[in-house]
């Protein structure tokens, strides 16, 4: 048996939340064109015959302009730090060189997967020349090509991962899909539908916290806040006569309902705290 914990890592937008949802088979990591979607590290945890492979999505890497984002990168230190494998994740579109000095710069102690994601967004050639350029790198261990959008190559990689475990007992038992609660899956949907349905600096500037998840007799009874930095926001969120909060509310409905397989009624709630990206306090009250 071989078990252990790998860390997604990868510039924004190289598509790790789609990748590890991919891996997974279920839509466990919120995906957007967007960057910085994903604030929170999501552990999912893929249990076959003869290994367990504990994945953890890590925020992108970013500028730690906000205390926010001081947070986010040390999330990603912290998981690389304590992870068995590395997946270095890089689009295969974009210059290697860049991607590479990244990689580099970590100096990893773990063992690591270069995966060229988005293969089928490029013809063969292109896969060859980035193929030869990270092989052999010493950060390497073994490099996959793949596309987590079109599911391929994903069974190779898989391969490469859990030889590169340690030998182990698995860590989590039965055949749950992540140690996070359904409650936090909730959030990040709400999040990922704020992230389609608003522009600019909203989703940004949105935190949800899920503050009721009721399971009754016929439905689940959810209810979220919205939190929001300014009064103007506030505006734009609601829309004209409450349309685009009705909007968000009934895509976040759809989208929970086919998660947890229940009926739902969800509440939305919107709630101006301005300057929480700031506080530390309010920062752990979100969960961040
Ligand atoms: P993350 O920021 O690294 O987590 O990236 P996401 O998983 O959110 O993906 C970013 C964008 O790239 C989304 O629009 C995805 O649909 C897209 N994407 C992810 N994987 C692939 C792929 O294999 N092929 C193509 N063409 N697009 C992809
Ligand atoms: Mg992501």
């Amino acid at each position: 048996m071989k078990s252990g914990f790998v860390n997604i890592f990868g510039k924004p937008n190289a598509g790790k939340s789609t990748l590890l949802n991919a891996l997974m088979g279920e839509k466990l990591a919120i995906v957007s064109p967007k960057v910085q979607t994903t604030r929170h590290r999501i552990k999912a945890i893929l249990t076959g015959a003869d290994y367990q492979v504990i994945f953890s999505d890590t925020p992108g890497i970013i500028e730690p302009r906000y205390r926010l984002h001081e947070k986010m990168m040390a999330a990603v230190k912290n998981s690389l730090e304590d992870a068995d494998v590395a997946l270095l994740v890089a689009d295969i579109r974009e210059d290697p060189a860049e991607a590479d000095s990244t990689f580099s710069a970590l100096n990893l102690r773990v063992p690591a997967i270069v995966v060229l994601n988005k293969a089928d967004a490029v013809d063969a050639q292109a896969t060859g020349s980035a193929l030869d350029f990270f092989t052999g790198k010493n950060y390497a261990t073994h490099v996959a090509v793949v596309s987590a959008l079109r599911n391929t190559g994903l069974e190779a990689l898989l391969a490469s991962v859990v030889e590169l475990l340690p030998e182990g007992s698995p860590f989590y038992e039965g055949d749950d899909l992540s140690d996070l609660p359904v409650k936090f899956f909730v959030g990040e949907i709400i999040r990922e539908k704020i992230f389609h349905l608003y522009q600019d600096e909203i989703p940004y500037h949105a935190a949800v916290v899920v503050q009721e998840y009721r399971e009754k007799e016929t439905l689940t009874k959810i209810a979220a806040d919205i939190i929001l930095q300014r009064d103007t926001q506030k505006g734009i969120v609601l829309g004209e006569g409450g349309r685009k909060i009705r909007e968000l509310g009934t895509r976040s409905r759809q989208e929970i309902e086919a998660f947890i397989g229940r009926k739902v009624f969800l509440e939305l709630f919107v709630k101006v705290r301005p300057k929480w990206r700031d506080s530390d306090l309010q920062l752990k009250e979100y969960g961040y």
